[in-house]
């Protein structure tokens, strides 16, 4: 096999307690090994940040709606042209690249896990076919359950079982991993034309709660025993007072699980806004925060925004819409029978606009008020908020409180009495951004039993070196050689082999697409359960049978069986 000797790292991995130690790591194959030979392969590290791959827990890189991104903009196709390049294939695409263009970006960003946030189930197999050519990067897709009607009729009945047997199917057919709701009720509701307002409402079409739906997809999950919590994208959101929904969620989440917490909710900047309208718009990321605080059942991720032109995509076609009235350019509207839907607008954020300086401001200040930054992640929600590629600049205005006023004074002048950020002197360091970056992810999501996100022998071998050295920077103040390091790896190691080199792809990636599969007995298994085919033969317009993706159509993959309540 292989062998590697990674020598004079400065290492920090917070999940083995190891914060700035200048050491050596082998390699041998895919994993990181006690000692290596005398015939590795030795690479000077010298004293540069070394920290497991990067995981995004929340991006959106694969599936029907990026694909329908790309072309309802060609201007952005042609924003990020490169051309071939060695191992490179030609690449396309700023806010929604094509999947080279995605995977080599984030490996050059030193990222070699990625979730995507949002798979609709009927259209998995487009999801796994993206997953196929995005070589550089593991993939695990969030799953959407939010207006399954199989789901949802369970937990109309108070059947918590049958509804985790439901979930236990559908993630095993369509190769998911996590159970993902977006704005649960509101979406099942758009497929007739309506909303949800708040988390206590009667949906339209059931009779059931967001709230309701909320805890029962999260005791299913639990007595599924999934690797990851449910995944909420919650309810109103870009709505001026829906931190108040924010805050009832979170009230009505149970303590349920030992390693982990009960709930992530997603790019909670879009739902930390406080005011009565667009006049009296403002930040409300403290009592958000504060919640968060007090609750450690509950992760979030930032969600931040970033001032450019991007691309907003997500499952909740009526929020989508609301922002196309706003608007008025360009929208794309798909409502996937009987599960989700689905809403995609190009948006431009730009510092003159007093609310968009507002969102700017509120991802920050979540980061920064957050105690525990094990309970805050580093997203955009990739590309909602602002491309991955912004990730570095964020890092930097996250260590430097100077970097952070320099900006604040560029951006529209009455943001100052609508947000607390000017007040907030926290500076992040190395360690708090290695946890929100890689450890967090792989913990909050459950994969550390899978070896990802940490760098003791065992673990697998995905590994960033970035050109930083932390004994000689000040990141309070050095802050643009702070998104420098960050910008491009000196070197990207996937599962034991180096694939990036200061920004180019050097080989062909072998990735893995994992999957879970819990293991149900023959009472709840609903391929053989009458109602649950009747569902399919009246409203699907495809037949039960042809529904589930073979294991042969993934490319290489991994399953996780978990043992279960039921
Ligand atoms: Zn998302």
């Amino acid at each position: 096999m292989a062998e590697i000797l990674l020598k004079n790292a400065c290492v920090i991995d917070p999940i083995s307690g190891i914060n700035g130690e200048l050491m050596d790591i082998a390699i041998s194959g895919s994993r990181i090994v006690e000692d290596a030979s005398l015939q590795a392969e030795v690479i000077d590290c010298q004293g540069f940040l070394t920290l497991p791959g990067g995981i995004d827990s929340h991006t959106h890189t694969s599936g029907t709606k990026v694909n329908f991104g790309r072309y309802m903009s060609p201007e952005d196709m042609r924003a990020g042209r490169t051309s071939k390049k060695g191992h490179m294939h030609i690449t396309s695409g700023y806010s929604v690249p094509t999947t080279y263009g995605n995977s080599y970006r984030y490996s050059a960003l030193g990222y070699t896990t990625l979730v995507e946030g949002a798979m609709a189930p009927l259209e998995a197999r487009h999801t796994h076919e993206e997953f196929k050519f995005t070589p550089l990067q593991d993939s695990f897709a969030n799953t959407l359950f939010d207006g399954n009607w199989g789901m949802l009729r369970a937990l109309e009945d108070g059947d918590i079982k049958r509804a985790a047997a439901i979930v236990a199917w559908t993630l095993t057919a369509v190769k998911g991993f996590a159970i993902k709701l977006t704005n649960p009720g509101g979406t099942e509701a758009w497929g007739f034309g309506k909303n949800v307002s708040c988390i206590n409402q009667r949906i339209p079409t059931f009779d059931l709660t967001p709230a309701e739906i909320i805890k029962g997809a999260i005791r299913a999950n639990e007595m599924l025993h999934l690797p990851h919590s449910v995944h909420l994208h919650c309810n109103n959101l870009g709505t001026p007072g829906n931190f108040t929904c924010t805050i009832g969620t979170f009230g009505h989440v149970p303590d349920l699980n030992d390693k982990r917490q009960s709930l992530y909710a997603t790019h909670v900047q879009f739902h930390s806004y406080g005011g009565s309208g667009w006049g009296d718009f403002c930040s409300k990321s403290e009592p958000v925060a504060n919640m968060v605080n007090f609750r450690p059942q509950i992760v979030i991720d930032m969600g931040q925004v970033m001032f450019g032109r991007t691309t907003t995509m997500t499952a909740d076609g009526p929020m989508e819409f609301n922002l196309y009235r706003l608007h008025h350019d360009k929208w794309s509207n798909h409502d996937v029978e009987l599960e989700t839907g689905s809403g995609i607008i190009p948006v431009n954020y730009r510092k003159k606009n007093l609310v968009n300086s507002i969102m700017w401001a509120i991802g920050l200040e979540l980061a920064l008020l957050v105690k525990n930054p094990w309970q805050c992640m580093l997203t955009t929600d990739s590309p909602n908020g602002a491309p991955f590629v912004k990730y570095p600049e964020i890092i930097a205005l996250l260590m430097s409180k100077r970097y952070r006023d320099l900006e604040f004074a560029t951006v529209h002048q009455d943001t100052e009495k609508r947000v607390p950020l000017p007040a907030i002197d926290r500076e992040l360091d190395w360690h708090d951004i290695a946890v929100m970056t890689r450890a967090g992810q792989a913990r909050a999501l459950g994969i550390t039993d899978l070896g990802k996100g940490y760098l003791s022998p065992g673990a697998e071998a995905d590994i960033a070196i970035y050109p930083l050295r932390i004994d000689e920077i000040d990141p309070s103040a050095d802050y643009e050689k702070v998104i420098q390091g960050f910008s491009q790896t000196e070197y990207t190691i996937k599962r034991g082999r180096v694939v990036s080199r200061r920004g180019d792809a050097i080989i062909d990636g072998e990735n893995t697409t994992f999957w879970v599969k819990p293991k149900v007995p023959a009472a709840y298994d609903m391929q053989h359960d009458t109602a649950f085919q009747e569902l399919f033969e009246r409203y699907y317009s495809i037949r039960m049978s042809n529904y589930p993706v073979q294991e042969e159509y993934l490319h290489r993959n991994h399953c996780i069986e978990t043992e279960t309540d039921l």
